[in-house]
């Protein structure tokens, strides 16, 4: 047993993927972007891949390149595409890649022509995300040029694509204007000549509340990883939590009343009691405002981080309870052992769980389990 880890389990991961594709029944595109949600990029895509994903998705070229060059071949998309990004290097290695304007679209037929292949893209539309996309003004004029560069060989579409700003609100209004505003954009890349393209919508969100939303694809990310983006339990959707961070406990003394706890003395001692030392703290993740809210099983019980979270260790209160150095203290986890999960921990910080998971690390190792290798 390590010090300080992060168990990751394969076969939820798998399970949760194989779970998703039987409730759309139709090609899904996991995203195994940022490390896979901080699960580990490679392990990860091919759990999602043996789950039945027709697809991976990450944000950024490099992301890509690296699961070619570890031998994943599976077909793959990137999407957020930069000025001077490795783009022939990205058309050589057979990823897709998203345009959102014409100077893009332009880099990347000059790409493709240096690697000699036409890029395979995906058109992205803004239906009101605001973040990526074409807006509305310019989409006729993007999906004109693409279908000229495509009548000349120079790229191959073969998606159109958005994402939406609401789905974990799914009722959202927002969300009806924007699968509106994406008919509209389909519509017009039409009758621009661009026929028989994949066209997908749906996050995790969306895949698991919106089924007008599913297109012809799915995109799930968060929900692969088996959490729910909607802040529920994730087991109503037949979803595993794959990851658990656990760690060993340091040192435990008894303290008198009255001792402050940690910097700035945030809490004091209202009794004889015993302090638990846990050796992870903001370095590996561990939000800092958990300071008195953080959440944490321990000796057999469901205890909170007393005093403030340094950048090593925490501490934690455990009363008279016979807890030892070396005990186990789960962080997080699928909460099947009366541990916290990650979405105990989003409400305890205010935060998504999103977040928590993906920047748990620092110096903490990683583990997998299950998994077919
Ligand atoms: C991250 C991301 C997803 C997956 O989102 P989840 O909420 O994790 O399912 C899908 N599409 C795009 C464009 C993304 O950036």
């Amino acid at each position: 047993m390590a010090r300080a880890e992060i168990v990751v389990d394969l076969d939820a991961i798998q399970h949760n993927v194989q779970r998703l594709k039987q409730h759309v029944a139709r090609p899904l595109m996991a995203i195994v972007k940022a490390d896979a949600y901080g699960h580990g990029l490679l392990p990860c895509a091919r759990a999602c891949l043996a789950g039945g994903a027709d697809m991976l998705g990450v944000a950024i070229i490099d992301e890509a390149l690296t699961l070619r060059q570890a031998g994943v071949a599976a077909p793959m998309m990137a999407w957020l595409i930069g000025p001077g990004d490795r783009l022939a290097d990205a058309v050589l290695a057979d990823v897709e890649l998203s345009v959102n304007a014409t100077w893009a679209l332009e880099e990347l037929i000059a790409a493709g022509q240096a690697a000699g292949a036409a890029p395979r893209v995906h058109l992205k539309a803004d239906t009101g995300l605001s973040r990526a996309g074409a807006v509305p003004a310019d989409w006729a004029r993007l999906v004109a040029a693409t279908a000229r560069a495509a009548a000349a060989r120079t790229v191959r579409p073969v998606g159109l694509w958005s994402h939406l700003a609401y789905a974990d609100a799914p009722d959202h209004p927002t969300i009806d204007r924007q699968i509106g505003a994406f008919k509209e954009a389909v519509d017009i890349a039409e009758r621009a000549g661009l026929r028989g393209m994949t066209k997908h919508l749906a996050n995790s969100a969306a895949t698991l509340t919106r089924p007008e939303t599913w297109l012809d694809m799915v995109r799930p990310g968060i929900a692969c990883y088996g959490l729910d983006p909607l802040g529920g339990d994730p087991a109503v959707h037949g979803l595993r939590p794959a990851m658990t961070v656990r760690a060993e406990v340091a040192l435990v003394k008894r303290v008198p009343a009255g001792s402050g706890v940690s910097y700035g003395h945030e809490y004091v001692t209202d009794r004889e009691t015993g302090l638990a030392l846990v050796p992870i703290g903001y370095a590996e993740g561990i939000p800092r405002n958990a300071t008195n809210v953080g959440p944490v099983w321990l000796g057999g019980a469901r205890r909170t981080i007393r005093g403030r979270v340094c950048m090593d260790q925490f501490v934690v209160d455990v009363g008279d309870d016979p807890v030892r150095a070396g005990d186990e203290v789960l962080v997080w986890g699928p909460g099947t052992q009366g541990e916290p999960t990650a979405q105990d921990w989003a409400d305890a910080v205010d935060t998504i769980h999103y977040e928590l998971v993906t920047r748990i690390g620092g110096r903490m190792t990683r583990r997998y389990v299950g998994g077919s290798g």
